[in-house]
């Protein structure tokens, strides 16, 4: 090639690309591929890293500069997975090199050789290892007990050594004496077990029907929708499906929706496997991703275990993508590229034309209908592995109840029993950001908008209810126009003050809090798991967190605090989120030989979602769900896309929303329906006032049109320090 151009996408300086020659010192033979690359480039005065994106004949820039060099010798990123990128990048209309930058490793970020980089492990030296050190370090027991723990442990990572408290001072001082030597390793390969392997299950005759159909079907695209109830044992069929592809001489990703959270399940997998593997989280040091991250590059690791962001691993031999829970919100990411990890997956299997499986006891609406339009296979698993039983539920009336900080006494009555009885009780807050109602504690009336069907969002600071479909505001209620009563709740219990209150009124039991405040780390996490294993009688009281993918055996009560929350929210998919936490909270309880109860407390026991739930199995619920939806012209029978503009003051938010409104034309358009501008729920936030604009249309291709438009003309969705726009196309969260 004479003199190609090459299009670099280069994070955080506002070009989608910019375009530079060949390093003058290392000119292109033809035959070399460059896309995928690192190159370091100079941008303004300053030296970055940029990815060739694309090559070309020539530019409509007259000057241009060279690259000042290569960074990597061969593609980084091979070109399917740009090609992924790009999708995301269009889709969700966030610049391609922000994708690209996103989706590497700060290491690679940075610019560091994309290769494995040794560690450095301490051991005795040789010559001290039959020398007895009581003896010499009489005197110095730091060194004396540093040299002990060598003697057991080595040879030691410098952080796990740091992390177990010895001062970098003290291994110098030793090494200088001659005690300590080090020597230098590639990081252990992902982790192998081939030692603790164990044998996989007899499948049970549901299970076996599920694996056969789906190991037909292993060589090209095909979306399976695995719908087996808690305990069914879905991870059974998920390890062996992995086995069967992993034998094939293929990789396998696995996303899950929180890893740190749920290393029950990482154990498990790890139990099962010999290849080796890598998990892929949040909780990783900036190293420890790299590592990983290159060892599925490289290939070197078989399976990739992780959390959404998992998803941008490059994985050379991918044979299967499995997403476990797929209904669940935290596959989203609710910030920068605003992407759902499980539609991603599903594109890029489709791209790479292999199987994907979706598992979960409560599938997404979404889901359902895309097995409804033959989209997806659907597979069932509709009995608990084992012998568990399933569990009685029952609503409780908690209209005009006295309350402890939310609790009612039939509530804590059943847990006084349970707790004495040397059982474990499960409290569950269900609190995340739902749009909270104007709801009369002695009656269960709700605040309503009387020109539209829907619940009016109580706002606060200042104080006042709204319409978030039409706009209508008014002034919060001074009594309840039903039953004349003061009392009203607008907002969720606390964890910590229901924790306080839990532990004056049940003194003798221990009370294990879980939510986000209080597990950040795997360790603490892992701690509290432990001690909810012991199977002692005590409360475990959490958040989401909670419901999710664990087992707690002893657990025989599961009490819910606040459904109505969820019941009663305004946001069009408030319900399906608490028919599907309900749900997965149940499934906690009576796994093992006991039977579980789940108390759930409400304002409104009469409610047709609630009775449904206790009483029919969760395709009944989720086909009333549907049809609500298919009138509403909600997802799945509609897209939405949500744009969200931050100013300084409301009425500059409004107002450049208003004028991003015109810009639609969306009266010619009689597919693309546009709601907004209004305030949003939560109004004022971090010094900004918040403002949205809802997009929503029958059609997917309708709406991108109308956003890929939006983003090609200037000043629409701008991003300045006192005006910022923010674009969710398929919001799962409406405020
Ligand atoms: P799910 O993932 O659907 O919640 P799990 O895979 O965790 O279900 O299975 C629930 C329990 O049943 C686990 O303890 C698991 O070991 C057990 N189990 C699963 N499949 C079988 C099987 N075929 N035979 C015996 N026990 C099984
Ligand atoms: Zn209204
Ligand atoms: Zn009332």
């Amino acid at each position: 090639m004479s003199n190609p151009v090459l299009e670099v996408a280069v994070a955080n300086t506002g070009f989608a690309w910019l375009d530079y020659l060949p390093p003058i010192a290392q000119p292109l033979s033809n035959d070399t591929v460059v896309v995928g690359r690192r190159v370091r480039v100079s941008v303004r005065q300053r030296e970055l890293i940029g990815v060739v994106i694309n090559v070309k004949a020539t530019s409509e820039f007259a000057k241009l500069k060279p690259v000042i060099e290569w960074v990597d010798e061969q593609p980084l990123l091979p070109e399917a997975l740009l090609r992924f990128y790009r999708w995301l990048s269009d889709y969700y209309h966030y610049p391609f090199s922000e994708v690209i930058d996103m989706a590497l490793p700060n290491g690679l970020r940075q610019g560091l050789p994309a290769a494995l980089t040794p560690i450095t492990l301490w051991q005795l030296s040789e010559n001290k290892r039959t020398v007895d050190p009581n003896q010499v370090f009489k005197r110095a027991p730091k060194q004396l007990a540093l040299i002990t723990y060598l003697q057991q442990h080595a040879p030691v990572s410098s952080t796990q050594l740091a992390s177990q408290g010895w001062r970098r001072s003290l291994l110098a001082s030793l090494a200088h004496k001659g005690w300590l030597e080090t020597i230098e390793q590639l990081p252990p390969t992902a982790e192998a077990s081939a030692q603790t392997q164990q044998a996989d299950l007899p499948l049970n005759d549901q299970q076996q029907i599920v694996f056969d159909a789906i190991t037909k079907q292993l060589t090209d695209y095909h979306c399976h929708l695995l719908h087996g109830v808690t305990g069914s044992g879905k991870t059974e069929v998920y390890i062996q499906l992995a086995r069967r592809v992993l034998q094939a001489g293929h990789q396998v990703l696995i996303l899950v929706p929180e890893i740190g959270l749920t290393p029950q399940l990482v154990s498990r997998f790890s139990q099962r496997f010999c290849e080796p593997w890598v998990t892929l989280h949040s909780g990783l040091s900036d190293q420890q991703r790299l590592q990983a991250w290159l060892q599925a590059w490289q290939g070197s690791a078989r399976i990739v275990i992780g959390t959404r962001s998992a998803l941008f691993t490059p994985l050379p031999q991918l044979g299967l993508i499995i997403v476990d829970e797929e209904h669940d919100v935290s596959f989203k990411q609710q910030d920068r590229l605003r992407y759902s990890a499980r539609d991603g997956a599903i594109v890029r299997a489709q791209q790479c034309d292999i199987p994907i499986l979706l598992g979960s006891a409560t599938p997404s609406l979404e889901s359902l209908a895309n097995v409804a339009r033959d989209r997806f296979q659907l597979h069932r698993l509709t009995t608990r592995a084992g012998n568990a039983k399933p569990v009685n539920y029952q609503l409780i009336d908690i209209r005009r109840q006295p309350l402890e900080d939310g609790l009612s006494k039939p509530l804590l009555t059943a847990m006084q029993q349970r707790l004495d009885a040397g059982q474990q009780v499960l409290l569950f807050i269900n609190r995340r950001g739902y749009a909270p109602v104007f709801l009369c504690h002695a009656c269960g009336w709700i605040a309503d908008c009387h020109q539209c069907d829907a619940h009016l969002t109580v706002h606060l600071n200042p104080d006042y209810l709204q319409c978030h479909h039409c706009g209508y505001r008014r002034a919060l209620f001074p009594s309840c126009p039903s039953c004349q009563g003061v009392d009203f709740i607008s907002k969720g219990v606390g964890t910590k003050r229901l924790e306080q209150r839990l532990m004056e009124l049940f003194p003798q039991y221990p009370v294990i809090r879980i939510d986000r405040d209080n597990v950040r780390r795997q360790q603490t996490m892992r701690t509290l798991m432990q001690q909810i294993m012991q199977g002692d009688p005590q409360i475990l009281l959490g958040t989401q967190m909670l419901a999710k993918g664990h087992h707690f055996p002893q657990v025989t009560l599961v009490g819910v605090i606040d459904a109505d929350h969820g019941l009663f929210s305004t946001d069009f998919r408030g319900q399906e989120r608490l028919a599907q936490l309900l749900l997965q909270v149940a499934g906690r309880a009576g796994r093992a030989q006991h039977a579980g109860d789940v108390l759930i407390q409400t304002h409104a026991p009469e409610h047709a979602l609630l009775q449904t739930l206790i009483s029919q199995p969760y395709d009944v619920l989720a086909k009333t769900l549907l049809t609500e939806r298919q009138h509403a012209l909600l997802p799945p029978f509609a897209t939405l896309a949500l744009l969200r503009c931050d100013a300084k003051t409301l009425p500059q938010a409004m107002t450049h929303l208003t004028q991003v409104k015109q810009r639609l034309n969306h009266r010619e358009n009689p597919q693309l329906a546009v709601l907004g501008p209004i305030p949003a729920p939560m109004q004022k936030r971090a010094g900004f006032f918040r403002a949205q604009l809802l997009l929503s249309s029958v059609s997917r291709q309708v709406l991108q049109q109308a956003l890929t438009n939006l983003s090609q003309q200037k000043d629409c969705l701008i991003m300045r320090p006192h005006l910022k726009c923010t674009l969710d196309v398929d919001p799962l969260e409406l405020f």
